[in-house]
């Protein structure tokens, strides 16, 4: 016999509750622990998986099974190339090891959650018992509602609900232990599972030599590497977080967000360690420092709930249906500029550009792009959400589509729509010096003073053109008026 561990979205050994439900379960059976991982290129396909993010995973498989292979653990992948065949194939091996259960962290996108749920009646028909586990979140879905009963459509009562919540069952911030070791003689009996190798990259979500080496020295894989960068985030960088998460120069935030998306790291334990590095009993900077940033985590954990909550939101609807109506513009010419970052608005070329060659993009840039995109371009705001899940290392459904909901202001506690950001006064505030602006836009490095927030209208329109900076695509009034209009239009209030 044997017991079986899926991994999916939580290659990690540490505070996995799933696997460590799976060991533990194995220990008493005393049978040996196999460890599986599926790589489903049509899942990629559909979800839109960028190749860096893909890379990151098969990078952090081998991290995962070398790990696993010391507590004589095998971890067996393979490849699927239909999505349909999964559950199918995966009952297969199940027999083929003999297992008598599954164990799998429950992922919230409707996909998956109807895949999961057929699989627990197959399992049973067949004698195995399939558990699917709340590992994710903090708090997981369904255990906050309003005082009627509902669920949260807006973030900060909901995250008074959540923080009450975590302080009454503290329990929910316990560690959950890497496996146990596998009998002496798990090694000599499932040989075959140890020998398979991880595979490639799909055709489909193949980086080029170029690519990879670039990528591979910015996410080094594993959870490993994410305790450590959580460890030196802590010390060195949590109690300025408040004051500079907002300043893209500043390399102020944590970039976990790539290993809370593959779950190398935990929300529990990275809420834990936040609040042990908390000696402080008085609210100073420090400490205020590190509530915020807990409070950004949680975030995580709310688009989360919206999404169990609002199964639609996975269907291309927006979260309000009155936004369904608005008329987008699918200007071709207009998107492709915003892609390349060649926009003539130097801070939103700037992210573009950062997103391009980092498969990242601070939080601040996420909020000015995607609003620059669904307002001042009208371009559907879906096409940015892919466009965003096509290119990001930490692309997650759940904070993407909430993130572009926020601010298309068609989700879910969103941005009203009538409030525009500014590029230009979000350009002058966030990145003041320009710093950011000049990392990113090459054509720009030369340009000096508060001309680098508009070239063209501050005098130094020559040497823009001359280095091949453009012009703005279109004009900040312009564009301000016609977005109001079309949403009041598409709101039927015009
Ligand atoms: P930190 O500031 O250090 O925050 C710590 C963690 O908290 C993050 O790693 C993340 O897990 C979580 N977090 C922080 N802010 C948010 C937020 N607004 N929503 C949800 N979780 C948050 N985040 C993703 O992980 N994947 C996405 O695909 C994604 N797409 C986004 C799209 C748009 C349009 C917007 C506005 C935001 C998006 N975000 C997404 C949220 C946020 O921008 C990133 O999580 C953050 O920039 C990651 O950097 P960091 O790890 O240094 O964050």
């Amino acid at each position: 016999g044997a017991v079986v561990h899926w991994f999916k979205c939580d290659l990690r050994t540490q505070d996995n509750k799933g696997l460590h439900m799976a060991s533990e379960r194995a220990r008493e059976k005393g049978v040996p622990l196999i460890c599986m991982h599926i790589i489903s290129p049509q899942d990629f396909e559909a979800h839109f998986t960028s190749p860096v993010r893909v890379d990151f995973v098969l990078r952090t498989l081998e991290v995962l099974k070398e790990d696993l292979g010391k507590l004589d653990i095998p971890l067996y992948v393979e490849t699927i190339e239909k999505r349909k065949v999964i559950p199918g194939r995966i009952l297969e091996l199940l027999k083929e090891w003999n297992a008598s259960h599954l164990y799998a962290n429950a992922e919230y996108e409707v996909d998956e959650l109807r895949r999961e749920a057929k699989m627990v009646h197959s399992c049973l028909e067949n004698g195995i018992a399939m558990e699917v586990v709340a590992d994710t979140c903090v708090v997981s879905p369904g255990e906050l509602s309003s005082g009627t009963g509902k669920q949260y459509s807006v973030y900060s009562p909901w995250f008074r609900a959540w923080t009450a919540h975590v302080h009454s069952n503290t329990y929910l911030l316990d560690l959950f232990d890497a496996p146990n070791k596998n009998p002496p003689n798990a090694r000599a009996n499932l040989t075959k599972l140890f020998d398979t190798a991880i595979p490639a990259a799909p055709a489909n979500k193949k980086l080029t030599d170029e690519e990879k080496k670039r990528f591979r020295s910015m996410w080094p894989p594993g959870e490993h590497e994410a305790q450590a960068r959580l460890s030196k985030f802590a010390t060195q960088a949590i109690s300025s977080y408040r004051d500079k998460r907002n300043l893209p120069a500043a390399c102020a935030t944590s970039s976990l967000s790539v290993h809370f998306a593959s779950g190398t790291l935990s929300a529990r334990t990275a809420i834990r360690t936040a609040r042990s590095h908390n000696t402080s009993k008085s609210l100073n900077a420090g400490q205020e420092g590190i509530q915020t940033w807990i409070s950004e985590v949680a975030w995580r954990d709310f688009y989360k709930h919206v999404l169990a909550h609002w199964p639609y939101v996975c269907m291309n609807k927006p979260f309000k249906p009155e936004y369904t109506n608005i008329e987008w513009e699918y200007n071709s010419a207009h998107f492709a500029a915003w892609c390349e970052g060649r926009t003539g608005y130097p801070i939103v070329d700037a992210a573009m550009r950062q997103l391009n060659h980092c498969g990242y993009m601070h939080n601040r840039c996420r909020m000015i792009v995607a609003s620059f995109l669904a307002k001042h371009l009208l371009i559907d705001w879906r096409m940015g959400e892919r466009y965003f899940m096509e290119h990001l290392v930490d692309g997650d459904f759940a904070s993407n589509n909430g993130g572009w909901g926020f601010s298309a202001s068609t989700g879910v506690d969103p941005q009203p729509y009538f409030r525009i950001f500014n590029p230009l006064l979000q350009s002058e505030k966030f990145d003041k010096e320009g710093v950011y602006i000049r990392k990113w836009v090459k054509e720009l490095e030369g340009v000096e003073g508060s001309a680098i927030h508009e070239p063209y209208a501050r005098g130094m329109g020559k040497k823009a053109r001359e280095q091949g900076y453009p012009e703005r695509i279109v004009e900040h009034k312009e564009s301000r008026e016609r977005c109001l209009l079309r949403y009041k239009q598409g709101l039927g209030r015009e």
